[in-house]
This record gives C-alpha cells, sequence and structure tokens, in this order.
C-alpha cells in the first residue's frame, strides 16, 4: 500500500476478544461485568437526551466528572485525564512519552495491545517474563532508560498483583511509568496511594469491568497535575461524549452499588476458583474478575473449543507455547452452566 508508514505495514494488528452477537451465549471472554449497571446511569442518561445537550459539544476535560471521582479516590480533579475507554489513556500516554525509534516495556504474558501501541508509535517492545508466582521478573528489567513502561497490576491473563516493592523498583529505572489497573477496583490495594510519592507514575482505571459500562467507553487517568497537563496537550478536544460523561459520573456517584456488584463477583470468583480446582484445572489466585486455568494432563485448546461449540464463550490465551484459559467471572446461574458443561467435556 503505497505511502502507509512500515511500521503500519509490518504489524498484525491488535486482534479483540470474539464479540458474538448470538443473545443465548454465554460470554466469559472479555471480563465484561454480568450485572447491570446502576440504575442512576440510567437516568443520568435519560436526563443527558435533550436537543441541547446533543447540540452542543461536551466539557473538553469533563470537570464534572473530575469532581465526583476526585471525591471518591481522594484526588485533586486536576490529576485526572478523562479517555474515551482506558484503550484511549494508553494510546494518549505512548503518543505523549514515547518518541519514533523509542522504547516500550511490558511484562509478559499480560495485556497484547501495547505491543500494537508500540508498533503503531515506531518504538521498540521489550518484554521481561514473570518469573512462576507471578510476583516477581524471571531476570532483570529490558527497562534502564525506557521512555515508557506498561504495568498492568492486576495483570491479565494471571488476575495476580506485583508487590509495592516491585513496582518502585521499576518506576526509578523507567521515565515514565503506567500502572493499568483496569481491574484493580476488585482488588484490595491500588497505586494511588503511591502517587505522591512516585512523581513518574500515572495510573489508569477503566469503567468497563466493575462500573458494567464496557458499551460507554470510558477510562481516566490520576497522575500530578503537571504530568496531566502536558498529556491534555495530546488527546482530543473533545474525546468523551456527553452520554458516556454522565454515565460515567453517575457510577462512580453510587458507591454503594458498586460495592455490592463487588461482593457478589469476589463471592463467584471463590467458588470458580475451588470449583474448577476440583475438576483438575491449577487456578491462579486472582485479584481481578476472571481466573487463569491450565492443565498439565491435557492441552486446554480442544476444552476452549467443547465450550464454544456448546455457546459458553472463554479466551485461549497462547504465549509462545506458554497457553491457557482466561474465564471470566459471570453471574452464578452462568457458571453452573460452565461447571455442567465442563463435567460432561473432560
Ligand atoms: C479491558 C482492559 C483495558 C481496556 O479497558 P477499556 O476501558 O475498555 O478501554 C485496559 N487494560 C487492560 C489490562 C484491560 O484488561
Amino acid at each position: 500500500m503505497n505511502g502507509v508508514r512500515p511500521n503500519i505495514l509490518a504489524m498484525k494488528g491488535y486482534v479483540p476478544g470474539e464479540q458474538l452477537n448470538d443473545p443465548d451465549i454465554v460470554k466469559l471472554n472479555t471480563n465484561e461485568n454480568p450485572y447491570p449497571p446502576s440504575p442512576r446511569v440510567f437516568e443520568a442518561i435519560r436526563t443527558a437526551l435533550t436537543a441541547d445537550k446533543l447540540r452542543k459539544y461536551p466539557q473538553p476535560l469533563g470537570d464534572t466528572f473530575r469532581q465526583a471521582a476526585g471525591r471518591v479516590l481522594g484526588v485533586e480533579p486536576d490529576s485526572i485525564l478523562i479517555g474515551n475507554g482506558s484503550d484511549d489513556i494508553l494510546t494518549i500516554l505512548t503518543r505523549t512519552f514515547v518518541p519514533e525509534g523509542g522504547r516500550i516495556v511490558s511484562p509478559t504474558p499480560s495485556y497484547i495491545l501495547y505491543r500494537s501501541l508500540a508498533e503503531i508509535q515506531g518504538a521498540r517492545f521489550e518484554t521481561i517474563r514473570f518469573g512462576e508466582d507471578w510476583k516477581r521478573f524471571s531476570g532483570p528489567w529490558p527497562a534502564p532508560g525506557a521512555n515508557l513502561a506498561f504495568l498492568p497490576n492486576p495483570n491479565s491473563p494471571s488476575g495476580t498483583m506485583l508487590p509495592v516493592p516491585v513496582v518502585l523498583k521499576l518506576a526509578g529505572d523507567v521515565n515514565a511509568l503506567v500502572l493499568d489497573e483496569a481491574y484493580a477496583d476488585f482488588a484490595d490495594w491500588n497505586g494511588l496511594a503511591l502517587l505522591p510519592r512516585v512523581p513518574n507514575l500515572i495510573v489508569t482505571r477503566s469503567f468497563s469491568k466493575a462500573y458494567s459500562l464496557a458499551g460507554i467507553r470510558f477510562g481516566f487517568a490520576v497522575a500530578d497535575p503537571a504530568i496531566v497537563r502536558e498529556i491534555v496537550k495530546v488527546k482530543d478536544s473533545y474525546n468523551c461524549d456527553v452520554l458516556s460523561l454522565a454515565a460515567a459520573t453517575a457510577a462512580v456517584e453510587d458507591q454503594d452499588y458498586f460495592r455490592g456488584v463487588k461482593t457478589k463477583v469476589l463471592a463467584t470468583r471463590e467458588r470458580m476458583r475451588r470449583e474448577l480446582g476440583e475438576l483438575g484445572f491449577e487456578v491462579t489466585p486472582s485479584h481481578a474478575n476472571f481466573l487463569w486455568c491450565r492443565r498439565s494432563d491435557r492441552p486446554v485448546k480442544p476444552v476452549y473449543e467443547e465450550l464454544k461449540q456448546r455457546k459458553i464463550l472463554i479466551r485461549y490465551m497462547n504465549y509462545d507455547g506458554y497457553d491457557g484459559l482466561r474465564i471470566s467471572v459471570g453471574t452464578d446461574e452462568e457458571i453452573d452452566r460452565l461447571l455442567a458443561e465442563l463435567n460432561t467435556i473432560l
């Protein structure tokens, strides 16, 4: 293709998880929340649906959202940058910190979008393998001097978290450290408390998982206001629309509802861990809303395929021969069906 940049021609492109439209399907493959968003979200969207609100541009920085989220999280509104999903934030951060020919580092096995972001930017992508327990790395980071590191915490596909000293060590090694906290709402701790003492840390959050709003597309970053003042120059002026801003503001304000959903998801996660273990899976203890499952006695790809034929969609992932199944936490009824089908398959 004439004129296309060579790095774009050379890249394969990120392939998102399958989104099948069959309503009968039990969808446990992309970590969406099985429960609906807060009723206040529906009300807020209805209220935003006026001719005047649709006719005008939305707030460029999402000030109403920033005030609400700032109150809930205990951070300054000026330290928040809004995004069209947290993937948008990851793109903005890449464009801000990484020059063409620069270096991005990330652990593996992890979120595969990071590689695509490096390829689009024309940057080098360097990985380091997690150790067996997912709590350290199997060797030294290739990090010193890297422009940017992406560290998902909890990690996908494992659901595990790195200890704080490992996070701090890495922050000291690179120009900017992005702690991708798409799943932190399900975990016992997160990186917000580290921000005051780690000036090059950027925490990113998503409304797609814990807040049940994957269809709305909303995420945000929290960082030192001095960093926010720079990254704001890179984002599209109106990267979040009036409906997503209304939805996200209502969702973050309804913390009672959020805690109720979280409690249910965590209870089902523990039930899945136990029962999948009894079926012979090696299940990694998870801090997120999914579980990483492997087997030493048989290949797992056929299990994914058999489940798909029975209208249960999970994720089969293969990282250079290290493979496994990533299963999202569903409702208890969905998990009943999953376990019943696994019983007949195995
Ligand atoms: C789902 C996910 C995201 C993207 O979230 P969106 O807000 O839907 O863009 C980012 N990082 C990780 C690790 C994820 O799993």
